[in-house]
Protein backbone atom coordinates (compact mmCIF):
# COMPACT_ATOMS: atom_id res chain seq x y z
CA UNK A 1 0.00 0.00 0.00
CA UNK A 2 1.29 3.70 -1.07
CA UNK A 3 1.91 6.00 1.84
CA UNK A 4 0.26 9.27 2.00
CA UNK A 5 3.22 12.30 1.02
CA UNK A 6 3.39 14.48 3.89
CA UNK A 7 4.56 17.99 4.33
CA UNK A 8 6.11 19.58 7.91
CA UNK A 9 7.25 22.81 8.03
CA UNK A 10 10.06 23.72 9.99
CA UNK A 11 10.60 26.81 12.25
CA UNK A 12 14.37 28.01 11.46
CA UNK A 13 14.74 29.65 14.75
CA UNK A 14 12.63 28.05 17.33
CA UNK A 15 13.12 24.60 15.94
CA UNK A 16 10.06 22.02 15.82
CA UNK A 17 8.11 21.60 12.93
CA UNK A 18 4.43 20.81 12.05
CA UNK A 19 3.01 17.64 11.86
CA UNK A 20 5.93 15.80 13.75
CA UNK A 21 4.70 12.01 15.25
CA UNK A 22 7.49 11.89 17.89
CA UNK A 23 9.96 14.50 20.40
CA UNK A 24 11.69 14.09 23.11
CA UNK A 25 14.16 16.63 25.12
CA UNK A 26 17.48 16.44 26.80
CA UNK A 27 18.30 18.33 30.20
CA UNK A 28 21.02 19.22 31.26
CA UNK A 29 21.61 16.54 33.80
CA UNK A 30 20.92 13.66 31.53
CA UNK A 31 24.49 14.55 29.71
CA UNK A 32 25.97 13.78 33.27
CA UNK A 33 29.98 12.12 32.81
CA UNK A 34 30.02 13.03 29.42
CA UNK A 35 31.52 16.73 30.38
CA UNK A 36 35.47 17.26 31.34
CA UNK A 37 34.89 19.23 34.34
CA UNK A 38 31.92 17.18 36.20
CA UNK A 39 32.00 19.86 39.23
CA UNK A 40 31.20 22.21 36.75
CA UNK A 41 28.67 20.21 35.19
CA UNK A 42 26.56 19.66 38.45
CA UNK A 43 27.46 23.51 39.78
CA UNK A 44 25.85 24.36 36.20
CA UNK A 45 22.87 22.33 36.47
CA UNK A 46 22.19 23.61 39.97
CA UNK A 47 22.92 27.52 38.76
CA UNK A 48 20.90 26.82 36.21
CA UNK A 49 17.90 24.42 37.31
CA UNK A 50 18.81 21.90 35.37
CA UNK A 51 17.38 23.64 31.67
CA UNK A 52 16.35 21.76 28.79
CA UNK A 53 19.49 21.64 26.43
CA UNK A 54 18.29 20.11 23.12
CA UNK A 55 15.00 18.83 21.99
CA UNK A 56 13.99 16.91 18.74
CA UNK A 57 10.75 16.68 17.37
CA UNK A 58 10.35 14.13 14.57
CA UNK A 59 8.84 12.36 12.06
CA UNK A 60 8.55 8.62 11.95
CA UNK A 61 6.96 6.56 9.01
CA UNK A 62 7.61 3.22 9.50
CA UNK A 63 10.60 1.08 9.77
CA UNK A 64 11.42 -0.26 6.71
CA UNK A 65 15.17 0.54 5.21
CA UNK A 66 13.75 2.17 2.06
CA UNK A 67 12.20 4.84 4.35
CA UNK A 68 13.15 8.04 5.82
CA UNK A 69 12.93 9.60 9.10
CA UNK A 70 13.17 13.49 9.73
CA UNK A 71 13.08 15.91 11.93
CA UNK A 72 14.46 18.93 13.80
CA UNK A 73 17.17 19.88 16.63
CA UNK A 74 17.35 22.77 18.50
CA UNK A 75 20.33 23.26 20.51
CA UNK A 76 20.61 25.87 23.64
CA UNK A 77 24.10 28.15 23.23
CA UNK A 78 26.21 27.53 26.36
CA UNK A 79 29.60 25.77 28.16
CA UNK A 80 30.79 23.57 30.87
CA UNK A 81 33.66 25.56 31.65
CA UNK A 82 35.49 25.50 28.80
CA UNK A 83 33.67 22.58 26.70
CA UNK A 84 30.66 23.50 24.22
CA UNK A 85 27.27 22.25 24.84
CA UNK A 86 26.56 19.17 22.59
CA UNK A 87 24.13 16.24 22.17
CA UNK A 88 25.26 12.85 23.67
CA UNK A 89 26.35 11.29 20.19
CA UNK A 90 25.43 7.84 18.61
CA UNK A 91 26.39 5.60 16.13
CA UNK A 92 23.80 3.65 14.03
CA UNK A 93 22.70 0.56 15.43
CA UNK A 94 22.84 -0.41 11.98
CA UNK A 95 25.90 1.18 11.64
CA UNK A 96 26.20 1.43 7.55
CA UNK A 97 23.39 3.55 7.80
CA UNK A 98 24.08 7.19 6.79
CA UNK A 99 22.53 10.59 7.83
CA UNK A 100 22.28 14.40 6.41
CA UNK A 101 22.30 17.30 8.62
CA UNK A 102 21.19 20.93 7.34
CA UNK A 103 21.86 23.87 9.03
CA UNK A 104 18.83 26.70 10.10
CA UNK A 105 20.38 29.30 12.00
CA UNK A 106 22.99 29.27 14.32
CA UNK A 107 26.44 28.29 14.55
CA UNK A 108 27.62 24.50 14.78
CA UNK A 109 29.35 21.60 14.38
CA UNK A 110 29.82 17.46 13.71
CA UNK A 111 32.00 15.93 15.46
CA UNK A 112 32.36 12.72 14.00
CA UNK A 113 34.44 9.43 14.88
CA UNK A 114 35.28 6.48 13.08
CA UNK A 115 35.34 3.42 15.17
CA UNK A 116 38.88 3.48 14.82
CA UNK A 117 39.47 6.70 16.52
CA UNK A 118 39.83 9.00 13.75
CA UNK A 119 38.16 12.46 14.34
CA UNK A 120 36.56 14.62 11.61
CA UNK A 121 34.39 17.86 12.13
CA UNK A 122 32.10 20.16 9.98
CA UNK A 123 31.17 22.98 10.82
CA UNK A 124 27.11 23.74 9.94
CA UNK A 125 26.19 26.99 9.13
CA UNK A 126 22.59 28.19 7.92
CA UNK A 127 22.14 26.03 4.42
CA UNK A 128 25.15 23.82 4.93
CA UNK A 129 24.27 20.30 4.32
CA UNK A 130 25.99 18.40 6.32
CA UNK A 131 26.50 14.20 5.20
CA UNK A 132 27.35 11.65 7.87
CA UNK A 133 28.62 8.67 5.67
CA UNK A 134 27.84 5.50 7.15
CA UNK A 135 30.18 4.45 9.96
CA UNK A 136 30.46 7.44 11.52
CA UNK A 137 29.64 8.57 15.14
CA UNK A 138 28.26 11.61 15.40
CA UNK A 139 27.60 14.15 17.76
CA UNK A 140 26.23 18.16 17.74
CA UNK A 141 27.53 20.75 19.33
CA UNK A 142 26.75 24.01 19.75
CA UNK A 143 29.49 26.39 19.11
CA UNK A 144 27.50 29.73 18.20
CA UNK A 145 25.76 32.41 21.17
CA UNK A 146 22.31 31.65 19.77
CA UNK A 147 20.39 28.40 19.32
CA UNK A 148 21.59 25.86 16.81
CA UNK A 149 18.54 24.49 14.44
CA UNK A 150 19.34 21.52 11.95
CA UNK A 151 17.35 19.69 9.86
CA UNK A 152 18.28 16.01 9.76
CA UNK A 153 16.86 13.03 7.67
CA UNK A 154 18.47 9.02 7.45
CA UNK A 155 16.92 5.55 6.74
CA UNK A 156 14.17 4.23 9.06
CA UNK A 157 16.07 1.56 9.88
CA UNK A 158 19.16 3.05 11.38
CA UNK A 159 18.78 3.13 14.99
CA UNK A 160 21.00 4.42 17.78
CA UNK A 161 23.86 3.00 19.95
CA UNK A 162 24.70 5.22 22.66
CA UNK A 163 26.85 2.75 24.19
CA UNK A 164 29.86 3.00 21.64
CA UNK A 165 30.38 6.40 23.31
CA UNK A 166 30.33 5.37 27.23
CA UNK A 167 32.34 2.18 26.02
CA UNK A 168 35.28 4.38 25.14
CA UNK A 169 34.73 7.45 27.85
CA UNK A 170 33.49 9.80 25.55
CA UNK A 171 34.78 10.86 22.11
CA UNK A 172 38.02 11.14 21.67
CA UNK A 173 38.28 14.96 21.28
CA UNK A 174 36.53 17.34 23.22
CA UNK A 175 35.61 20.52 21.30
CA UNK A 176 36.75 23.41 23.59
CA UNK A 177 36.65 27.15 23.23
CA UNK A 178 39.31 29.07 21.94
CA UNK A 179 42.00 29.08 19.44
CA UNK A 180 41.93 30.74 16.44
CA UNK A 181 38.37 29.87 15.37
CA UNK A 182 36.86 30.04 18.42
CA UNK A 183 36.60 26.26 18.96
CA UNK A 184 39.34 23.88 19.13
CA UNK A 185 39.98 20.12 19.58
CA UNK A 186 41.93 18.99 22.69
CA UNK A 187 42.29 15.10 23.49
CA UNK A 188 39.88 13.21 26.06
CA UNK A 189 42.16 12.10 28.34
CA UNK A 190 39.83 9.19 29.74
CA UNK A 191 39.87 8.07 26.03
CA UNK A 192 39.92 4.33 25.70
CA UNK A 193 40.04 2.83 21.71
CA UNK A 194 37.91 0.42 20.91
CA UNK A 195 40.25 -3.22 20.30
CA UNK A 196 39.65 -4.67 17.12
CA UNK A 197 37.06 -7.11 17.81
CA UNK A 198 35.22 -4.18 18.50
CA UNK A 199 36.36 -2.35 15.45
CA UNK A 200 35.15 -5.26 13.26
CA UNK A 201 31.95 -5.56 14.96
CA UNK A 202 30.73 -2.18 14.26
CA UNK A 203 31.77 -1.92 10.32
CA UNK A 204 29.14 -4.94 10.04
CA UNK A 205 27.15 -4.42 6.23
CA UNK A 206 23.26 -4.59 6.56
CA UNK A 207 21.28 -5.90 3.70
ZN1 LIG B 1 22.27 9.63 13.75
Amino acid sequence: MLREPVACVVDPYAGGMSGYTGRYEKRLSDLNGLYENAQAHAALVTRLNDPVVYDVEDFRPGTDSGDLNYGVTRMSPGCVDREFFFTRGHIHEKADRPEIYYGQSGNGLMQMESPEGETRVVEIKPQTICYVPPFWIHRSINIGETELVMVFAYPSDSGQDYGIIEMSNGMRHRVVSGGDDRWELVENTSYKPRTGEQVAAFMKKYV
